[in-house]
């Protein structure tokens, strides 16, 4: 068979980085009871797959069965026994081996069909008894199959070494499951840049392109992929010339990454002397190599709810302590702003429930779901508080609208506090209590603000997306999601502008900060403060190292004067062509 089409997309590279691998269409939850071949030899293995769910929805059904009794009534809960009963009647489980075996089909196909045809039997009698039946039938099923399924796709831990997942979307918490030495690169239909999915490829060091439509429609597993992260294109059933340029892409930024590797204990000061602070966000602790080896003078942002994702149980007082002072104790000295619990929007936690909302990122996130659950948040600040005792603490409040909230955490900060203290335990050194600016509110209110923080940090991916109204992971508007945007950048000067007026320090943590172009217009902008992702720290520490405060501040001025995000870009363009030719 000759080789198969080349097709080349476009998307938006959200994590840099060129990877040339097989791919693994991942599909979140499988296809609806698809048909499946089942060859003569992996039989047995079907039927054991069946009998482990069927064992798997018994245990299930069991509890919920004892949960309703516990909470409602016996009555209620007899229901249940039904089903329990229909887990082990002949009719249906030695129907489904004894089909299996016959026809060679799949167990969740052979499942649904014999209970569909025993639910048609039962509808055909026209009573109303038997017809509330074949709805506990379909129950029963249903919850079967999707153990099947469960037993049948794992999820992505499971997806062999090297692999380049193709899928509709990758949630943040999927994303964190993938592990940098397994999967080579991933690619998704949906997705935006500053999305928590993007930022998390990012930490984990996998090449990342999002937004490609209909990437999915295309590619079978197995097929020969190209992911490049820098650009955002993507490759199926790419030529041998296509394969050998992008290898050389890679040598080229490999060698790269090693050459800035080379200058990370020089510091990031302009060529007319402003020193400028690079500090590293951070997800996991796994992340302190990078770090380390970024030469970070800090942790700007260290992203805590990271801890509570991608779990069946919310993380005990003790193994958050445990993950805070690593984190504390790798940093020695240097400083560590420690984010409280931002979940909600496209961060979602399967152990807090929240109602489910219609406009995720205009509700119970962030500090609000925190004030809206104060055990919840206790149980985050104590073990925060213990593990630094004897350090500085640098608490930051995510999404602050007002300073009601700002008032409302200290208030939390000192109960936990005094509890600590009575208990005779030690304390931190000194507790700075930061807000993160990233609401138009928050930049506007910034004079206001400052009266009640020790310090600012600026989160663009958040202020632009309110400022603009621009959902950050929706595909369909990424076009109009613009940093450079007028709009987002007097926000940013009158934000900088306030904390110079009230003494406060002021950092920017968004994205916008780890772009080598960007950062600049920030250091123009007046921010002496930048924190992002790991793997940026080198090229942004080069691209300031280049530039002169001077110049900066000139670009910035004119930019401040540009009517839309075009004009900015290209303001930005011609300064970094004539720094170029300098
Ligand atoms: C931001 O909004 O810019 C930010 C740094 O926080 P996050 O990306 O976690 O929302
Ligand atoms: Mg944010």
């Amino acid at each position: 068979m000759g080789r198969r089409r080349t097709f080349i997309f476009d998307g938006l590279g959200v994590s840099a980085g060129v990877a040339i691998g097989s791919a693994y269409v991942f599909e979140a939850h499988g296809a609806e009871t698809e048909e499946q071949q089942v060859a003569a030899d992996e039989i047995d293995d079907e039927i054991a797959v069946f009998h482990q769910a069927l064992e798997m929805a018994r245990k299930e059904v069991l509890d919920l069965g004892r949960a309703v009794a516990e909470r409602l009534d016996q009555q209620q809960a007899a229901i249940f026994d039904a089903h329990v009963a229909m887990l082990g009647d002949p009719l249906i489980v030695e129907r489904t081996v004894s089909r299996i075996r016959e026809t060679h089909r799949n167990a969740e196909y052979v499942l649904w069909a014999i209970a569909k045809d025993i639910g048609d039997q039962l509808s055909a009698l026209g009573d109303v008894y038997f017809s509330e039946r074949t709805h506990d039938l379909y129950d029963v099923a249903r919850r079967v199959i999707k153990f099947i399924r469960q037993i049948k796709n794992p999820g992505l831990s499971q997806i062999p070494p090297g692999s380049i997942i193709v899928a509709n979307d990758l949630g943040p918490s999927e994303t964190a499951a993938l592990r940098r030495d397994e999967i080579a690169a991933f690619c998704t239909n949906a997705g935006g840049a500053t999305s928590h999915t993007a930022i998390m490829a990012k930490a984990l060091g996998i090449p990342a392109v999002v937004g490609l439509d209909f990437i999915t429609h295309y590619v079978r597993t197995n097929d020969m992929l190209i992911i490049d992260g820098y650009e955002g294109t993507v490759i199926l059933n790419p030529s041998a010339e296509q394969i050998s340029y992008y290898r050389e892409q890679a040598e080229r930024h490999a060698a790269q990454q090693h050459e800035l590797a080379g200058q990370s204990r020089l510091p990031a000061v302009t060529t007319d002397g402003t020193r400028i602070s690079l500090e590293a966000n951070i997800e996991f602790d796994l992340e302190l190599a990078a770090v380390d080896r970024a030469g970070a003078d800090g942790i700007g942002l260290y992203r805590t709810e990271y801890l509570f994702i991608q779990r069946d149980t919310l993380p005990t007082e003790a193994e958050q302590e445990a993950a805070y002072r690593t984190v504390f104790t790798a940093m020695g000295d240097r400083p560590v702003v420690v984010r409280t619990l931002d979940v909600g929007g496209d961060k979602l936690s399967e152990t807090i429930r929240t109602p489910t909302e219609a406009n995720p990122f205009l509700g119970l996130r962030a500090i609000r779901l925190c004030l809206a659950y104060p055990d919840l948040f206790r149980s985050q600040l104590r073990p925060l508080l213990r593990a630094a005792a004897g350090r500085e603490l640098d608490v930051l409040i995510p999404m602050v609208s007002s300073p009601d909230e700002i008032v409302a955490t200290r208030g939390f900060i000192s109960e936990v506090k005094e509890q600590l203290q009575e208990a005779g335990e030690s304390l931190p050194k000194r507790i700075r209590v930061g807000a993160m600016v990233e609401i138009p509110s928050a930049a506007i209110e910034a004079g206001t603000l400052a009266k009640y923080v020790d310090f600012f940090s600026i989160g663009t991916n958040d202020l632009t997306q309110y400022t603009l109204a621009v959902d950050r992971v929706n595909k369909m508007v990424s076009h109009l999601y613009h940093e450079t945007h007028p709009a987002v950048l007097r926000l940013i000067h009158g934000v900088v502008v306030a904390a110079r007026e009230m003494k406060i320090p002021v950092s920017v943590c968004g994205e916008m900060a780890g772009n080598p172009s960007l950062a600049l217009l920030l250091v123009g902008l007046g921010v002496r403060s930048l924190s992002m992702s790991p793997s940026q720290i080198g090229i942004v520490r080069r691209s300031i190292r280049e530039s002169s405060r001077e110049a900066l501040e000139k670009l910035a001025h004119s930019v401040l004067t540009c009517h839309s995000s075009g004009e900015v870009r290209d303001a930005l363009s011609r300064h970094l062509a004539d720094r170029a030719q300098a």
